[in-house]
């Protein structure tokens, strides 16, 4: 029997693990809790969830919403257990987070094919010489041990243990008559940038909002150095009131058709995908709260009805540079980049995906890619007109260049055939599209022999 070892037993590496020894692979999940703690995690439970108990929207035109759709088609063991520990939550998934932990924990433990060792795995060769296959899963909070060994094996500059994510707003949201489309010192052509333009009253009133805005409590362990390479904006604007028009919102080079004149400064939107559905708020990485951002954000002319597909976050997250070091399978690129002759998958945080349910959807990928390669199978192709299929072709992309870790959104949606302009109507159309193409492919996992048990269609 094919032994694989996954390292770390929270959402991806609990969804892995229990997938393939259904399969009927011999598994071993390292955990280092409770023998070594994070900075976050307190418990001895698999799965703990480390703030929110919430896997949000379960609306089916959402994109969280089409999220567990797909979940629900694989039969995903912890979404079954996050819905068998579910609490009233109006339209979202909310559990109660000790029963979630236990339960999946209790599945772990009982599987006959599952071997749970608490142990902080610090020497990947060590565990990989010993299996078929090494997944490794451990989150954003990766210990300090296996970090450095990753980065030894792949290069210090594959691995980064911070998140400095600017916002992105929808380009069907942005005001077309105010924002206009030119790349700095450009005198034809249709520029690569989106600029929103500020009169200096503009610029002062979105200024003082700015410094004056409430940001998000840094826990201890992401206090200290976190922010010295990347600056928020809101840090720049408290350095002075010019600051951050001398920097990220300097104008020079752009006239504005508009007056036909240099604005006193700019806010940069560069597209986030090649149909140009969303955009990036250039150098805005923020550690403002989310209503602030969408406050805050929304003075910026050409903004004031912005949807914002993501909003910045900045926080300890250790993820690897995935576009550079992963295939679309979740696999390491051979010749393996850690060094390693054992095939080795990534899942979860660490891969570069955010937030709950696309740790445990990513648990669930790439365990079915490790049975495609280990039972000889091809694995079918996840269409990107699924959520997480959309998510996994941002994040594999080589042409993604300072990739920042994302959840699952609309704005990485490949367009419709036809563009629909009422929103809702379009998202429902997302949903529909994401929802056949799910089913021809567990269809084919089926056929494959990937997938025992159908979930239900919804
Ligand atoms: C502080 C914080 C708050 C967050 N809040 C939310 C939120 O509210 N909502 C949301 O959707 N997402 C949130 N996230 C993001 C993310 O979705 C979760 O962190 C999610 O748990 C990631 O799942 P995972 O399986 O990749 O990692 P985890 O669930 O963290 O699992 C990784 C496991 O690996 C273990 N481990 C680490 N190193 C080793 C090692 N060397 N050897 C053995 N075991 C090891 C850890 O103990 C842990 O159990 C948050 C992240 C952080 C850091």
């Amino acid at each position: 029997m094919d032994a694989i070892t996954i390292i770390g037993g929270g959402l991806a590496g609990s969804e892995a693990a229990l997938r393939l020894a259904d399969l009927g692979f011999s598994v071993t999940v390292y955990e280092m809790r409770p023998q070594v703690p994070t900075p976050v995690h307190k418990s001895a439970n698999m799965a703990e969830l480390v703030c929110s108990n919430s896997f949000k929207s379960n609306k089916p035109d959402s994109a969280a919403g089409m999220l567990k759709a797909e979940l629900e088609a694989l039969a995903s063991p912890v979404y079954h257990a996050a819905l068998a520990t579910s609490i009233d939550a109006g339209g979202a998934l909310a559990v109660d987070r000790h029963a979630f932990s236990r339960m999946v924990t209790h599945l772990l433990e009982v599987h006959p094919r599952v071997r749970i060792e608490r142990v902080e795995v610090a020497d990947l060769e060590a565990v990989a010489s010993t299996c078929d296959a090494v997944v490794l899963a451990t989150g954003p909070l990766t210990s300090d041990r296996l970090a450095d060994d990753i980065a030894r094996r792949s290069g210090a500059d594959q691995l980064a243990f911070y998140d400095a994510a600017a916002p992105i707003v929808m380009a069907d949201s942005l005001d077309r008559s105010v924002v206009f489309r030119q790349s700095r010192y450009e005198e034809t052509g249709a520029g690569d940038y989106l600029n929103c333009p500020l009169d200096q009253q503009a610029y002062q009133a979105f200024i003082s909002e700015l410094v004056a805005a409430e940001r998000v409590m840094k826990k201890e362990f992401e206090s200290g150095d976190l922010f010295q390479a990347c600056q928020p904006i809101e840090e720049i604007a408290r350095k002075g009131l010019d600051a951050p028009r001398f920097g990220t919102m300097k104008p020079v080079g752009l006239v504005d058709p508009a007056t036909g004149r240099r604005p006193w400064a700019v806010v940069q939107l560069r597209a986030e995908d090649a149909a140009g559905q969303s955009y990036n708020l250039v150098g805005f990485q923020t550690n403002l709260t989310f209503p602030e951002q969408r406050r805050v954000f929304r003075m910026i002319p050409g903004l004031q009805e912005a949807e914002f597909a993501r909003y910045g976050v900045m926080h300890r997250n250790t993820y690897l540079n995935s576009p550079q070091m992963l295939d679309g399978t979740g696999r390491l690129y051979a010749p393996d980049i850690l060094l390693l002759e054992t095939p080795v998958f990534v899942a979860g945080q660490l891969s570069g995906t955010e937030g709950y349910t696309e740790a445990i959807r990513s648990g669930a990928h790439v365990a079915l890619s490790v049975a495609a390669l280990l039972k000889g199978v091809e694995a079918p192709l996840l269409p990107d007109t699924t959520a997480f299929g959309a998510l996994m072709r941002h994040a594999t992309d080589p042409a993604t260049r300072s990739y920042q870790p994302s959840h699952v959104n609309f704005g990485l949606m490949p367009p419709l055939s036809a563009p629909i302009r009422n929103k809702r109507e379009r998202y429902a159309a997302f949903a529909e599209r994401g929802r056949a193409a799910m089913e021809s492919y567990v269809e084919q996992l089926m056929t494959a022999g990937l997938l025992s048990v159908r979930g239900a269609s919804r």
